[in-house]
């Protein structure tokens, strides 16, 4: 099997390594070339210039940016791939945007998958995603030693959209979790509380989780660097937002992290990692 790589960035780079682990990767691509050149020259595969340098592999996985990439992607690889090559999308996008996709590639008898992954940024360095699949059953057996590759776990959801249906809603518990870890660091430090204390005891009990696990002690320490950009976590919610709304769920939650990522951004902070919430909760 020959993997394509494109998107190299903070979840991109290591899980392309991954496929590199399991002698799969064969071409890897990025917006900017330098990080493409940088990589092939150290793993020895091919620099991709264009969507014509995956035109042999199997499998083509993306983890772009924003739904406008991905699309961009999928059109010039939908004219370049082989009948029967399937191409899996890692970004976190609309439903709308992964049937376009699928759509796209079915003329040239293309396979998709939307695949969303969960874990960040550790998840993807320790090979340890949870990838949440949308697409056609034997269309995932095809690209699933590619993905296995970096998943702790790979759930079929359903057919093409379910996967970004289901980050949707790990995004409303993501976006939740957040808020509250902030809110509640924020007050533990206007309290006085002592944080080599506050932390472990908030994480032997029920308040335990991975944002505060993974980011309580950096946010203390005022280390914003990503992990999850804020900016990511605005484009998620928005699409997060309009699925709500559908739905005719209430957004409460959803709302108030849309303000509070929209206001971190005016700060300048678009690229700083999401637990720069604090700096609001603060006051
Ligand atoms: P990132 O660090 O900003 O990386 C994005 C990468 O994609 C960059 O290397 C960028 O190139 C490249 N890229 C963007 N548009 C492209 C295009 N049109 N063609 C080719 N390459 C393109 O973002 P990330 O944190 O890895 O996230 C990637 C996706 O995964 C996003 O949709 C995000 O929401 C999702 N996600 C992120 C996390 C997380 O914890 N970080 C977790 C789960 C899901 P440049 O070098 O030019 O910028």
């Amino acid at each position: 099997m020959k993997v394509g790589f494109i998107g190299l960035g903070a979840m991109g780079a290591p899980m392309a390594r991954y496929v590199h682990s399991k002698g799969l990767l064969t071409a890897v691509g990025n917006r900017t070339q330098a990080k493409a050149d940088a990589m092939a020259a150290e793993l020895d595969v091919r620099a991709a210039r264009s969507a014509a340098n995956f035109a042999d592999c199997d499998v083509v996985t993306l983890c772009v940016s924003l739904d406008a990439d991905v699309l961009e992607n999928v059109a010039a690889l939908a004219e370049v791939l082989k009948a029967g090559a399937v191409v899996v999308d890692h970004s976190t996008v609309a439903v709308e945007t992964a049937r376009r996709c699928a759509a796209m590639l079915a003329t040239h008898n293309i396979g998709f998958l939307d695949a969303p992954v969960s874990g960040g940024v550790e998840g993807a360095r320790n090979g340890k995603l949870s990838v949440m699949v949308g697409g056609d059953a034997a269309v995932l057996e095809r690209a699933r030693p590619a993905i296995e590759a970096y998943a702790a776990r790979i759930s079929h959801m359903g057919d093409t959209g379910a996967g970004q249906a289901t980050k949707a809603v790990n995004q409303v518990l993501v976006a939740g979790i957040n808020e509250a870890v902030c809110e509640g660091l924020a007050l533990g430090e206007k309290l006085g509380l002592d944080p080599q204390r506050l932390l472990p005891t908030l994480m032997a009990g029920a308040a335990n989780n991975w944002f505060l696990d993974k980011r309580g002690a950096t946010m203390l320490r005022d280390e914003f660097a990503p992990g999850f950009k804020c900016a990511h976590m605005l484009k998620d919610l928005r699409i997060v937002q309009a699925i709500a709304r559908d739905a005719g769920i209430r957004t409460a939650t959803i709302d108030q992290a849309i303000a509070d990522y929209a206001e971190l951004i005016e700060r300048g902070m678009g690229e700083s990692d999401t637990s720069a919430l604090i700096a609001l909760k603060r006051g």
